[in-house]
């Protein structure tokens, strides 16, 4: 059997790119995958690099099926081999060169190779596998534990969720690990395409996404007993719910953020911008997009921002905000790591409510009431209701008057937000005299009020000016 298996071959999808890879005598990296791209010699093209190692090193000989269901074979890796043997093995016509000329393209690439009907079908497998495979940033501890790597799960997953720590002696796994976990996972990884600091510290925090699509995370610092950090985070690119005082709207609906990059935005912020400690960390889903329309992504990241071994962000420090969406409000219920509510009332009746926010349509303010009621509140937990204050729209006394009403009875917070520009330019703001007049009712209802201040306007960056672009470009 030592010689059967003497060398294995494979193609290896990472990121976007099928590689070449082989293994076999004197290639004992505990099961890794050795790359050609590390063994060009100068001057070489990795093309070239390639078809040397393969035709002078490879030799292919033989390949052992029994090899190919070795338990270390996890299903994505299983899958190419399994064809490279039915390629290799089965193709009459095979030749070195054809491993050659497959190693270094993307997909597209080799798709417009000639191929054997067979070999064809090959290539569609590769991109299943490659759609399939599960982002790195999702991989639970027990899943890293079945990779043949010295590190445990428990370790990797910290060197990835936090990677200012795998820098670090102790907490680093070694590039050996990290290409098997590349072999293994998808690690493709946000990219920050710009960065605006406001005069009070607020940065502006604009991700390219792999498909090019943009959305934007806030990253406000604040001086307050102890310094805090609060992130501002977008579940969507765009949204969908157009409502009428909010920039993102004007760009319609684009697509629901997956998982990773949703724990991505955060993870690649605070390696950027800190801090390290993660207890001095807030996050709010109060971005780009509406939270409960991507529910099973949002819950998903939730869970892995406030794993005890990854950031270690308690649930009870982070808020979720919705228009008013019901439904996804239940799938919240559900999660063992809930975060806070907040829900954006902004109107005081159906009418006007409807005319700025159309969810209303759907449910209206007596269903979100009646929701709220049924909210499995935690001891202290209060539901933030935010209201955009809007000059001549819904600033007046009986308004203030209204929200009482709807508030009272509920464990609230009302945070009252004097409407921030944006280039809709539909609304104003009302006078500071207005908005004082506005809390002062409903604090003397018995209301709980405090009023948000803007962050981050000076560069697009506070509540509704959300665009994924740089404002006098829009
Ligand atoms: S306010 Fe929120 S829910 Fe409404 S359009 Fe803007 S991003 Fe969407």
């Amino acid at each position: 059997m030592s010689e059967i298996i003497e060398v294995v071959a494979a193609l290896i999808v990472r990121e976007d790119r099928i590689f070449a890879a082989q293994r076999g005598p004197g290639r004992t990296h505990a099961g890794l995958w050795e790359f050609p791209g590390g063994k060009i010699e100068r001057g070489e093209a990795p093309r070239d690099a390639l078809s040397r190692e393969i035709q002078e090193e490879l030799h292919v000989r033989s390949y052992s099926r029994e090899f190919i269901s070795t338990r270390e074979t996890r299903d994505a890796d299983r899958t190419i081999r399994v064809h490279l043997y039915r390629t290799i093995v089965e193709s009459t016509a095979f030749e070195c060169t054809e491993h050659a000329r497959l190693a270094w393209l993307t997909l597209e690439e080799a798709r417009t190779l000639e191929w054997t009907q067979a070999d064809a079908a090959f290539l569609e497998d590769i991109a299943d596998v490659m759609a399939s495979r599960r982002h790195a940033m999702l991989a639970r501890p027990e899943a890293l534990d079945d990779l043949p790597a010295r590190a445990g799960g428990r370790h990797i997953f910290r060197a990835l969720q936090r990677p200012w720590d795998a820098q670090r002696p102790h907490y680093s796994i070694g590039h050996k690990c990290r290409a098997l976990v590349e072999t293994q996972y998808d690690t493709s990884c946000l990219h920050i395409a710009e960065s605006l600091q406001a005069p009070d510290g607020t940065t502006r925090i604009i991700y390219e996404l792999q498909d090019g699509a943009r959305v934007e995370t806030i990253h406000m610092p604040r001086d307050v007993k102890t310094p805090r950090v609060t992130l501002c985070v977008s579940s969507q690119v765009g949204c969908a719910m157009n409502c009428a005082f909010c920039a993102t709207a004007t760009l319609g609906f684009r697509r629901n953020l997956t998982a990773a990059e949703i724990v991505q935005q955060v993870t690649v912020a605070l390696d950027t911008y800190g801090p390290h400690e993660t207890h001095q960390v807030n996050l709010v889903f109060m971005g780009m997009g509406e939270a409960l329309m991507n529910v099973s992504h949002v819950t998903e990241a939730i869970e892995i921002l406030s794993h005890p071994y990854g950031l270690n962000i308690p649930a009870v420090r982070m808020t979720l905000s919705t228009s008013g969406v019901l439904d996804g409000l239940d799938a919240l219920k559900s999660l063992s790591c809930r975060p806070n509510l907040a829900v954006s009332i902004n109107a005081t009746t159906d009418d006007m409510r409807t005319r700025l926010m159309p969810i209303t349509r759907k449910y209206g303010l007596g269903a979100i009431r009646a929701a709220l009621e049924s909210w499995p509140y935690r001891p202290h937990e209060k539901v933030l209701l935010e209201y955009v204050l809007l000059s001549g729209v819904n600033d007046s006394d009986e308004d203030a008057r209204r929200l009482a009403a709807f508030a009272l009875g509920l464990p609230h917070n009302i945070n009252i937000i004097p409407y921030n520009a944006t280039p809709r330019d539909a609304f104003c703001a009302p006078p500071a005299e207005r908005v004082a007049a506005f809390i002062a009712i409903l604090q003397e209802a018995g209301c709980f009020v405090t009023q948000r201040v803007a962050r981050g306007v000076q560069v697009g960056g506070a509540c509704g000016q959300l665009l994924a672009k740089r404002a006098g470009r829009i």
